[in-house]
């Protein structure tokens, strides 16, 4: 049996873009290696467009039903409920000119398991306990080798996504490079229990990196170690000695739980896209958690993907449409890289690196540096340039849009017609250019948009702006017919 798509890995971006497939009308079936959930608490939270994309489709109430109690708890660990770059923590979490674009707190596996009940509810094939351990790309189709507690399986699919984790086996296999930088840090973090805790210094930036620790928690980013990292679960002596020479101090350890032990590697695969082969997350990037951004990153790789292979796998997909997920994607997966890069060199030990650290923490006090820091962290700076963009059109065409709070009918939101997971036209008065797309797509009519630069905007199923049209202004309605057939595909 030959399946439309399989989707490899059941972490955040194989249930998102799972749940989004499922969405745009494409069965997908997942395979995870795994026979539960893993339990460690990688990811605090999701950044703003994570956030946005899974509000658009209806989980917004969950994720904000925890925000109180986690902020406060990651105020105890970090010493601030400020965010960090570098572990400089002075970036206001709200941007002053758009303050409710911001991230959620909330733990990995919770987050899981919210996706997860979302996977269920919409009857997702997803088989555990399933690793893909060979892949066989043709012109028509992939196979894919599966083992199983029954034994080796042959699955075939249309299409396959390795969102399979930053070890990614459907990269190796399918033939994908994979090159960027090697760590000058190893991080280990884990729950603990302590002799003498007292020893400790506070949190901070010290000899050999940084410490951080609160009741029962402790990390070290350790910049002494040298390649020689020991493989397998960390141990109480492994952790005993980073923190030796993390902090200086002889420490004595005796327990160690949800130990977690990471570097700064900073790798991306050199396309997300070999023929009927695609790659989403970790797989397609991997580099330091500095800054929480692998989330963000990932699940806006999945919500880019999902609806341009939904219409491939449909046969609608306007010329070029797959092969925009890795152009669009590449770049902003190349920026992330290139920001954790620089917090590890600001991170390193050594009066080089105090002096720039300096140099960079003043900066952060300017108000328009700081929102800098927040649009960097958050993604917000994402702009993709669409060939049909002058440079004297719509600043916002390319860019993510924020949760409109638009007029029609009493108050709504535009997260609260996107459930759909079409795209959207949110206007005053319809332009006779969309006419030939109604089939496609969601149109809003409303009395104000809730947006001063906005009279009228088409949001992709992605969330990014298409086309747009400002206040004052009549509608382009040849550019807006070229973004929606760019997009859509020819009319109907
Ligand atoms: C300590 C730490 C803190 C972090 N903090 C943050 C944060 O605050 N904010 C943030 O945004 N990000 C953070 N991250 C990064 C974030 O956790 C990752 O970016 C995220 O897990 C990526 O999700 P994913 O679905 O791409 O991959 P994964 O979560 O790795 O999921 C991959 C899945 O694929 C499965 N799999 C692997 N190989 C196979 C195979 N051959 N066959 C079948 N299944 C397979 C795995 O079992 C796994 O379930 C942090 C990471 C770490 C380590």
């Amino acid at each position: 049996m030959s399946y439309e798509v399989i989707v490899v890995g059941a972490g955040p971006v194989g249930l998102v873009l799972a749940i989004e497939l499922e969405l745009a009308g494409i069965k997908p079936v997942v395979l995870e290696r795994l026979a539960e959930p893993a339990p460690q608490r990688k990811s605090r939270g999701v950044g703003p467009l994570a956030f946005e994309a899974l509000q658009r489709r209806g989980f917004g109430p969950a994720l904000e039903a925890c925000q109180p109690e986690r902020q406060d708890e990651k105020k105890r660990d970090h010493g601030s409920a400020k965010n960090h770059f570098a572990w400089i923590h002075k970036i206001d979490p709200d941007l002053p000119e758009e303050p409710d674009r911001t991230g959620r707190l909330i733990w990995q596996p919770d987050l899981e398991r919210i996706l997860a009940e979302r996977v269920v509810a919409l009857g997702i094939d997803v088989r555990r306990e399933s690793t893909v351990t060979g892949l066989v790309q043709t012109a028509g189709q992939v196979a894919l080798t599966v083992s199983t507690p029954d034994g080796e399986r042959q699955l075939e699919a249309a299409y396959v996504v390795g969102c399979d984790g930053g070890h990614s086996a459907v990269r190796r296999l399918a033939g994908f490079d994979f090159p960027g930088t090697d760590p000058i840090m190893t991080a280990r973090q884990a729950q603990v229990q302590f002799e003498d805790p007292e020893k400790l210094p506070p949190s901070g930036r010290l000899e050999g990196g940084m410490l951080i620790h609160g009741p029962g928690v402790l990390g070290a980013f350790d910049f002494l170690e040298g390649p020689d990292v020991p493989r397998g679960p960390v141990t109480p002596e492994e952790l005993q000695a980073s923190v030796r020479r993390v902090a200086g101090v002889e420490v004595t350890i005796t327990e160690v739980s949800d130990a977690l032990r990471f570097t700064d590697n900073a790798r991306q695969a050199g396309t997300y896209r070999i023929g009927r082969v695609l790659l989403a997350g970790d797989a397609a990037h991997v580099h330091s958690p500095n800054g929480g951004q692998g989330l963000n990153l990932g699940l806006t790789d999945a919500v880019n993907l999902d609806w341009k292979l939904a219409a491939e796998v449909r046969g609608d997909a306007p010329e070029g449409l797959l092969d925009s997920y890795s152009e669009e994607r590449h770049p902003a997966g190349a920026a992330v890289l290139d920001n954790t890069r620089a917090q590890s060199a600001l991170m390193r030990p050594g009066p080089h690196a105090d002096a720039l650290r300096e140099i960079v923490s003043e900066l952060m006090d300017i108000r328009e540096v700081n929102q800098y820091f927040g649009r960097l962290l958050g993604g917000l700076a994402t702009h993709y340039p669409f060939s049909y963009v002058k440079p004297d059109d719509h600043q916002l065409i390319g860019c993510y849009c924020p949760d409109l709070a638009f007029v029609t009918n009493g108050p709504s939101r535009l997260s609260n017609v996107t459930t759909t997971g079409r795209a959207v036209l949110v206007t005053s008065a319809v332009p006779e250019a969309a006419n030939g797309w109604r089939d496609r797509l969601e149109l809003v009519e409303v009395d104000s948009i809730g947006d001063d630069r906005l009279s009228a905007v088409l949001v992709r199923p992605d969330g990014v702006i298409a086309w747009a049209c400002a206040p004052g202004e009549s509608p382009d309605e040849a550019q807006l017919r070229t973004a929606l057939t760019t997009w859509l595909g020819a009319q109907a």
